[in-house]
């Protein structure tokens, strides 16, 4: 062990090398997590007033030595180094794989929302990477649908747009997650065709306390209803938030309230139970 202090007979450490030694740590373990397929993907649903559950997200998990770790802590690192182009890749193959058995099986959801990254988006052969896993699961594009951050496509809009428009065009839904947060919403929507609008949990969760909220809300739902396009809010916890949505406009949801993300073994039975 490293002894960070500076007492005589001890190598000293700057903080700034502890933390590049814990990033070089925590990328060689990412690395060897690829390899070793030790990451899974959990599936929260997306329910529709009425309908019941319409879509699944993917979410990335990393089980660790027994331990189930959310992607928060190492997604920003396997983005700085790249490592999100592979593990990526390998997320799109798998929600396409486990969607067409779902399918196959004959569970009734419309689709499979999984996250893309600025680094993935920007790849030369994203469109093929995506094209792959659809044919190898033998899944139309319209079950796939590709949640970006507007942070992730501002940098670039006309590439980001490029890189879209063939799978667009072949049926693959573009959704703008965590919408209202960025800061140039309004305009990206003018530049950037998209298919759907996930109202941010920062809204849903302000609901009941700030009427900005709610005036906000009302500007997303309308503008949505204006531009012909979905939307889908997130992290609702509770019944209120809910019925206030639904008021407002928004039939369609995903969050606490109905399912935390499930491991891709316990959707069946969450169906079953949810819609029997
Ligand atoms: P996100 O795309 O905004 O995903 C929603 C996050 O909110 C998820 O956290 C989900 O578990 C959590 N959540 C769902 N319902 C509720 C709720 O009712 N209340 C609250 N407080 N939270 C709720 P998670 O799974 O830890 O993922 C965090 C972020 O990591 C995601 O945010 C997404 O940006 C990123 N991420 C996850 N999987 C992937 C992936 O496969 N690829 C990439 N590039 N990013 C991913
Ligand atoms: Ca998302
Ligand atoms: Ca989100
Ligand atoms: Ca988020």
């Amino acid at each position: 062990r490293v002894k960070a202090g500076g007492r005589s007979g001890y190598q000293t450490f700057s903080p700034e090398m502890l933390a590049a030694a814990r990033e070089l740590d925590l990328e060689q373990a990412l690395r060897a997590a690829l390899a070793r397929g030790e990451f899974e993907l959990h599936y929260q649903p997306q329910i529709r007033a009425g309908r019941g559950a319409v879509g699944v997200e993917a979410l990335l998990r990393w089980r660790r030595g027994g331990e189930l770790h959310p992607p928060g802590p190492f997604i920003a690192l396997a983005e700085d180094t790249g490592l999100i182009v592979p593990i990526g890749a390998w997320v799109l193959r798998e929600a396409c794989a486990q969607f067409a058995a779902w399918r196959a099986d004959g569970l009734e959801l419309e689709r499979v929302a999984v996250n893309v990254s600025a680094r993935q988006l920007g790849e030369p052969d994203f469109p093929e990477v995506v094209l792959g896993a659809l044919r190898t699961a033998g899944l139309p594009p319209r079950c796939l649908e590709l949640e970006l951050t507007e942070s992730a496509v501002v940098r670039d809009v006309p590439g980001a747009t490029r890189q879209l428009a063939q799978l667009r065009a072949l049926g693959v839904r573009v959704a703008l997650d965590d919408f209202g947060t960025g800061q140039s919403s309004l305009s990206l929507l003018r530049r950037m065709p998209v298919d759907v609008l996930k109202i941010d949990r920062s809204f849903v969760a302000s609901l009941e306390a700030e009427g900005e909220s709610v005036a906000v809300i009302r500007v997303v739902i309308a503008l949505a209803q204006t531009l012909g396009l979905d939307l889908i809010a997130e992290g609702v916890e509770n019944a209120r938030q809910w019925e206030a949505l639904r008021d407002l406009g928004c039939p369609t949801a995903q969050g606490y309230f109905f399912a935390a993300p499930l491991p891709a073994a316990e959707v069946r039975a969450w169906l079953g139970r949810s819609q029997g």
